[in-house]
């Protein structure tokens, strides 16, 4: 059966609000599952599985798969599609929000091999793209990485070199957990209904030890302050940002040897990196 089909014969009318807009090109599934560059039998925990098209591909490769689908009428969908994969302790389907995930849901994602870093995969619904990968950043340590489509243009975002217009505080904070690369762009034929953007399929690895071991949440706190008004001058956006004097923000950028009227996005993670220790240095832990 087509993947169109499988959502037809469901009644599966797309719903705006949750994001639906289903794979209905074969081949793209299978050109994620064969570029990623995960373990063959690694185990994946899928975010909104739809009719399955990405599960149908992941589970023909050999990986163990959980995943978790807000839409209740999908839920059933996939318990009849996989009826076999399920009996067989090969796929598990939960009926959730992704954005209440919960250690449990890793711990179910490894249940065959306990010891595993799992990997998050999914086709996201753009409205939340980054709290997941926010989510997937705060447990990177139990994770080997995440294989997402999102809309081009954020995916430009990520994939963004410094100085320039894309690069922003999600691109820094993005390097900070991953390494991340492009694997493959799809336009929007491939989609029902068609998506108004095109998409990109990322692959952000999480590398053991992590590119930035310093304090996170002070990170987060420079960079919220430094990219809340970009154009500004670092001295100034870091001196309201962290309600710390001018001066005090400029010897803090000459501390951590960058230039105090530069701005936000000429910075390097390791130009942040070296800032947030000289702030932690002054001024201790922001938790
Ligand atoms: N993976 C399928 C595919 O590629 O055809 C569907 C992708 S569609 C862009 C997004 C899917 O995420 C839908 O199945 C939708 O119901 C589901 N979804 C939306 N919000 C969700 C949430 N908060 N938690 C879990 N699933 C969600």
């Amino acid at each position: 059966m087509s993947e169109r089909s499988w959502l037809t014969a469901a009644g599966i009318r797309p719903r705006k609000r949750l994001g639906q807009n289903f794979l209905l090109d074969p081949k793209i599934p299978a050109l994620i599952v064969e570029r990623a560059g995960w373990d063959p039998a690694a185990p994946v925990l899928e975010i909104g599985p739809g009719g399955g098209a990405l599960t149908h591909a992941l589970l023909a490769a050999g990986h163990p798969v959980h995943c978790v689908e807000k839409d209740p009428a999908l839920v059933t969908l996939l318990q009849e599609r996989f009826a076999n994969e399920i009996e067989a302790g090969a796929l598990s389907v939960q009926e959730g929000d992704a954005l209440a995930l919960a250690d449990e849901d890793l711990t179910r994602t490894v249940r065959a091999d306990p010891g595993a870093r799992p990997w998050v995969a999914g086709n996201l619904p753009y409205p939340i793209t980054t709290p997941l990968l926010v989510w997937c950043y705060a447990h990177a340590p139990r994770l080997a990485g995440a294989v997402v489509m999102v809309q081009r243009e954020y995916g430009d975002r990520l994939l963004a070199r410094v100085d320039t217009r894309a690069y922003s505080s999600i691109t820094v904070w993005t390097r900070a957990h991953a390494e991340p690369r492009s694997l493959l762009r799809v336009g929007r034929s491939s989609f029902w209904p068609r998506p108004g953007v095109e998409s990109v399929v990322l692959e952000l690895r999480f590398p053991d030890p992590p590119p930035f071991s310093g304090d996170r949440a002070a990170l987060e706190r420079i960079l919220r302050a430094a990219f809340g008004q970009r154009r500004k001058m670092l001295q100034n956006t870091l001196a309201s940002g962290l309600a710390i004097d001018k001066t005090e923000a400029v010897d803090l950028l000459r501390e951590a040897e960058c230039d105090p009227a530069a701005r936000a996005e000429t910075l390097e993670l390791n130009d942040f990196a070296r800032l947030t220790a000289a702030w932690g240095a002054r001024f201790g832990s922001p938790e």
